[in-house]
């Protein structure tokens, strides 16, 4: 069964990526898959510049590189180290620390922070597909003492909405963000953003779920049980995580980040080699990210 997911190996990835050359011509084909198209006026013809896979309007003659409108956009290094930063991403099952990458690609440990934090800007949830089906929802705690905060705001701890589809026993996707209380004003995004209206939704008996029912009618509630027995599956995923942020991030600024990033590689850990393109292209199609951005999340 597992010989079925073909993975991205360093050595096929050396094949196909031995310059920056190779790069930018594999990011030309995703950008332009579907023909030119200029960014400003909108016209379908081109003419190629001096600038190797630049391409030049025939209209406007505006010039576009192939980085522009991405989130390669003005990378200060070598675009090769760029793509070997998405190969670890993408390959590692847990990520890679920047201090890491720095290690590897001879780069500066910010320098590396600072593009995985752009790659991770590609791994959020598009909402073109819900979770369906047997859905369930929970909270928990990030950061201070992990416990006791509900319905409360509080500045050092966040406050974590995550839900999960479930398949068979395990689940087959999730989906978290942060929240600043437990309240039905503070669910009904993440759950418009994320959930079907039709999906046989399962919570607690926490009172900020019950005002969803209007909007998610197989919504039901129930006795989450001594040590939360009746969502056992959600309590596994909730500790994975927490250990992998211990692990990987040390501590929980840009939360949403790496909340982002979990669930993605956690929704594609079937893909094998086709999550790295599945990360390129979503970082080609993604809107570049100024650094204030970024940091000021
Ligand atoms: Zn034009």
């Amino acid at each position: 069964m597992e010989k079925a997911f073909k993975s991205l190996s360093i050595f096929d990835f050396q094949d196909q990526f031995p310059d920056d050359e190779s790069c930018y011509k594999y990011l030309a084909e995703i950008k332009w898959k579907n023909g030119f198209k200029c960014a400003k006026c909108g016209h379908g013809k081109y003419c190629n510049t001096k600038v190797a896979f630049s391409r030049k309007c025939t209209k406007c003659s505006y010039n576009e590189s192939v980085t522009s409108g991405t989130l390669f956009h003005k990378v200060k290094f070598p675009i090769l180290k760029a793509f070997w930063i998405v190969y670890y991403l993408s390959t590692n099952k847990k990520g890679i620390a920047s201090t890491e990458l720095s290690r590897k690609l001879e780069l500066r440990q910010k320098t590396c922070w600072l593009f995985k934090m752009k790659a991770m800007q590609a791994m959020g949830s598009t909402g073109e597909s819900l979770l369906d089906g047997n859905v369930e929802v929970d909270e928990f705690v990030v950061g201070g003492q992990e416990e006791g905060v509900r319905g409360r705001k509080n500045n050092k701890k966040k406050l974590v909405v995550v839900a999960i589809e479930k398949k068979g026993k395990g689940i087959s996707r999730a989906y978290a963000n942060v929240i600043t209380a437990s309240s039905s004003k503070n669910f009904k995004p993440f759950f418009e953003a994320n959930i079907s209206k039709a999906a046989n939704v399962r919570t607690d008996g926490w009172r900020g779920y019950s005002p969803l029912k209007e909007w998610f009618v197989n919504l039901v509630q129930e006795n989450s049980g001594k040590k939360g027995e009746n969502f056992s599956p959600m309590h596994r995923w909730i500790m994975g995580f927490k250990s992998w942020l211990r692990g990987i991030h040390h501590h929980s600024r840009h939360l949403k980040y790496y909340l982002d990033e979990y669930c993605y590689r956690y929704n594609r850990s079937v893909m094998g080699g086709e999550i790295f393109e599945n990360l390129i292209t979503r970082m080609v199609k993604a809107k570049p990210a100024p650094y204030l951005t970024i940091i000021g999340y």
